[in-house]
């Protein structure tokens, strides 16, 4: 079986965005062609780009998987929808946003997908999490998640909960 990893960033801040965090890692893990191998504590975070809205939960989860990196963007972006997301504005609400944050390493861009994440080198509320989970993940060029997170520093984001355990009693599979 040919096995890919990738990292997956979450965030919501609409709807009860604990439970929208939860049940969209549910729904991630319980992917036929996924398997979920880590998943971070829920992060609570401070809005960026526009202030004036509710706070963000974040995580950040590693997985398997056998879809290739559009399929994988396809599959996300579908659970997005389930979840009532309508693109408004760029950095507006959300009850849901998933973002692939890196793909076996690669680099590259096609119209609808850009990997690494572009931004997600600057972005606390994906390399804190991040650094949580595996702290010698080298993202693109930009170096260690942990010297990301560390020089990003912890303004703005506190742990809020511990990494939900799934129904199956699993947490972490590695
Ligand atoms: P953002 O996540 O930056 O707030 P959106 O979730 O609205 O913005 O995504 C906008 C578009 O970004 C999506 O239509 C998607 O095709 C594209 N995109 C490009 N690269 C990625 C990536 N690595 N992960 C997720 N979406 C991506
Ligand atoms: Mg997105």
């Amino acid at each position: 079986m040919i096995s890919n990893t990738a990292v997956i960033a979450l965030g919501s801040n609409l709807n009860n965005p604990k439970q929208q965090i939860k049940t969209a890692l549910q729904i991630i893990a319980g992917h036929p062609q996924i398997e979920l191998l880590r998943t971070s504590s829920l992060y609570i975070t401070a809005p960026v780009g526009y202030a004036d809205q509710p706070d963000f939960i974040n995580a950040v989860c590693i997985v398997s998987t056998r879809l290739d990196a559009e399929q994988l963007l396809a599959v996300l972006n579908s659970i997005e929808s389930s979840f009532g997301r309508e693109r408004s504005f760029r950095n507006a609400p959300r009850t849901l946003d998933l973002d692939i944050i890196d793909y076996n390493g690669e680099s590259g861009s096609t119209p609808c997908l850009t990997l690494p994440h572009p931004r997600a080198h600057e972005r606390s509320f994906v390399m804190r999490p991040l650094a949580e989970i595996a702290p010698d993940f080298r993202l693109g060029n930009h170096g260690r998640a942990a010297d990301l997170a560390e020089r990003l520093g912890s303004g703005g984001i506190a742990v809020t909960e511990a990494a939900p355990v799934f129904s199956d009693g699993r947490k972490q599979a590695v």
